[in-house]
């Protein structure tokens, strides 16, 4: 496979990310796929999805899970809301996901991601050892269709999603990272937490954003690529020193009319490709200079 192939992030119904055609229009080969709705989510419509695909020349590359009553208004609510964290909706939310994962499986896609929640920091905490004891059911589900699980990064610092992920302890348990979550939910120093993490990232998001005044107990602003604080050319770098092939997938998240979001996407799109190219010829260039080695040297 091509290194870092491009990506969107995209929907099909009334779920969140671009509509299929603006993928298209953008040129991308691949997407993440925002989960359908229930409805939608039939064997029928996974064949005709697929078909649709093929026309396009794109591959799904991660199914993400969304739930309804999720908020995103403030960070306080993203805690008592979002994920497989908040009790009250745990069991009904799991079975979604397994649903959302047998879907995946219908479309060929072998990894489900999805925000897990805000993981509490305190391992006493009950939430922590229910999160985790749901977040193992998920990844045995998930590997009985042959898929790993993918977290999103940013609703907790990398050293208490590090814990998380040894606790749970499932070896289909990987992350996908967002390093504009980091700042946006101020939870560290994105390419810092990314190297911390670097082990467990299969896949990404190329978003960016800018500090609040006062990180974690409000939002920072997002902002299209490259005009917030991740600093993407040494994003990039990093995840070419971690080894990392897999797709750069764009998220942009704010709701805006879709022409301008196609516009700046489009310029992340341009910027992701000066960077991979810039990037690449570092390559060569170490390459052509390096000292030749002998065999067995
Ligand atoms: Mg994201």
């Amino acid at each position: 496979m091509e290194k870092w192939p491009l990506g969107v992030f995209a929907g099909i119904d009334a779920g969140m990310g671009v509509k299929l055609e603006v993928a298209r229009e953008l040129g991308v080969p691949t997407i993440q796929l925002h989960a359908p709705q229930r409805a939608t989510r039939t064997k029928e419509n996974a064949e005709l999805f697929l078909a649709r695909l093929r026309e396009l020349d794109i591959r799904i590359t991660v199914v993400f899970a969304g739930f309804e009553g999720e908020s995103y208004a403030d960070i306080p609510t993203v805690a008592r809301t979002v994920g497989l964290v908040p009790p009250a909706s745990r069991s009904a939310r799991l079975e979604e996901v397994k649903e959302i994962s047998d879907f995946a499986r219908l479309l060929g896609v072998d990894a489900v991601g999805l925000h897990i929640g805000c993981v509490p920091h305190d391992e006493a905490d009950p939430l922590f050892s229910g999160t985790v004891a749901v977040t193992r059911l998920l990844c045995d589900h998930c590997r009985s269709n042959g898929q790993n699980l993918h977290l999103e990064t940013g609703q907790e610092p990398a050293d208490v999603l590090l814990r998380f992920l040894g606790e749970v302890g499932r070896d289909n348990l990987f992350v996908n990272f967002d390093p504009a979550n980091m700042i946006l939910y101020g939870c560290g120093e994105p390419i810092e937490a990314l190297r911390k993490i670097g082990r467990y990232v299969r896949s990404v998001h190329c978003k960016d954003a800018k500090w609040a005044a006062r990180p974690g107990e409000e939002w920072g602003t997002e902002v299209p690529l490259g005009e917030g604080d991740v600093g993407m050319e040494n994003y990039l770098r990093t995840l070419d020193e971690l080894g990392y092939t897999g797709p750069l997938t764009i998220e942009r998240e704010i709701p805006r009319e879709p022409s301008r979001q196609k516009e700046e996407i489009g310029r992340g799109i341009r910027l992701l490709n000066e960077l991979k190219a810039k990037i690449e010829g570092v390559e060569v260039r170490v390459q052509i200079f390096s000292a030749p080695r002998g065999r067995g040297g």
